[in-house]
């Protein structure tokens, strides 16, 4: 790997990333340009309660489409933005925009939802981060119960006492915590012992085939179960198919995402969404 002089980052190229070191570098100049010029956006994806079809969250996704490369996927910015030290802004801007959104939906008279947001393993480890959400959830005036952060179970590996203090200050606080892309990572078990979560998020790829594969199934039942003997929600992620939905209804799953009932979309079509479903009171 590659050190880039002067930052405290590292910044590492693998020959998997597939582009070379320069474009690399370029694109951490555009990605700092569209931070400062507020070229992202938010896209919003539906979580749905498994038993009663009603939205009961949503999960805000970053996109950036790029003037004229086009629609730069997350999988492509994120690691950079990790790798280069921009992601502590980056998250900041995707928590406040979406403490924001969510503020502004329910004043507006929608039922209040709880909003996930996406956080990196460094975020954890920042010594301020606990007090940085506090700050912005005064600042947009959302109440702690509407924000929930998901962690990638990859990312909580380093650094665990600072990580589980800090899980522990935001819990105190009143926001909630899941673990993404749970099956993905390593330890498991462990997190499930030692973390203070609230969700758990089984990974997409156990999901897809759970009616074609009987050794997914498997996975997912003994998931969900897991979950459930610890006192924790199971969301299914990368709900395709109504045949799927059906198996999650009999395996006692509670919540789901996925392109069937809706993909990740802007904030206005997420309200359409929200006004089909819901009664403005
Ligand atoms: P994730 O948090 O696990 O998000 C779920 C991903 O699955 C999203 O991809 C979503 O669009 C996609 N998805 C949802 N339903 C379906 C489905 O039915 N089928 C399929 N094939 N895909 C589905 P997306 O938006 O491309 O994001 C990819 C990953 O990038 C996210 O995975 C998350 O880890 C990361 N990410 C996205 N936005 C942010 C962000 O603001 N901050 C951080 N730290 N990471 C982010
Ligand atoms: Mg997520
Ligand atoms: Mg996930
Ligand atoms: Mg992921």
């Amino acid at each position: 790997y590659c050190k880039v002089n002067g930052r405290n980052n590292k910044l590492f190229y693998s020959p998997k990333m597939n582009q070379s070191y320069n474009d690399l570098i370029l694109l951490e100049g555009e990605l700092r340009k569209a931070l400062a010029n507020n070229d992202l956006a938010l896209y919003y994806q539906p979580k749905v309660d498994v038993k009663s079809g009603q939205i009961i969250g949503m999960e805000a996704l970053t996109r950036w489409f790029h003037n004229e490369k086009g629609f730069i996927p997350p999988t492509r910015f994120i690691p950079l933005a990790e790798e280069t030290g921009i992601i502590s802004q980056l998250s900041e801007w995707v928590i406040r925009e979406a403490c924001e959104q969510n503020v502004s939906w329910i004043k507006k008279g929608f039922k209040p939802l709880q909003i996930a947001v996406n956080i990196s393993a460094s975020d954890l480890q920042r010594v301020n981060f606990a007090r940085t959400i506090n700050q912005i959830l005064q600042e947009t005036g959302l109440p702690a119960a509407y924000l929930e952060l998901e962690i990638t179970e990859n990312s909580v590996m380093q650094n665990t006492e600072d990580c589980i203090q800090t899980m522990n200050d935001l819990r105190e606080m009143g926001v909630s915590l899941s673990i993404d892309d749970f099956g993905t990572g390593y330890s498991s078990f462990w997190y499930l012992r030692k973390f203070p979560i609230n969700h758990l998020k089984i990974d997409q790829s156990f999901v897809r085939d759970v009616t074609t594969e009987s050794g997914n199934a498997k996975i997912v039942k003994a998931m969900i179960q897991l979950a459930h003997t610890f006192g924790l929600k199971v969301v299914a992620e990368g709900v395709e198919e109504p045949e799927i939905l059906q198996f999650l209804t009999e395996e006692n799953c509670d919540y789901y995402q996925g392109y069937y009932f809706s993909r990740p979309t802007t904030s206005d079509n997420f309200e359409k969404l929200l006004e089909m479903t819901q009664t403005i009171e």
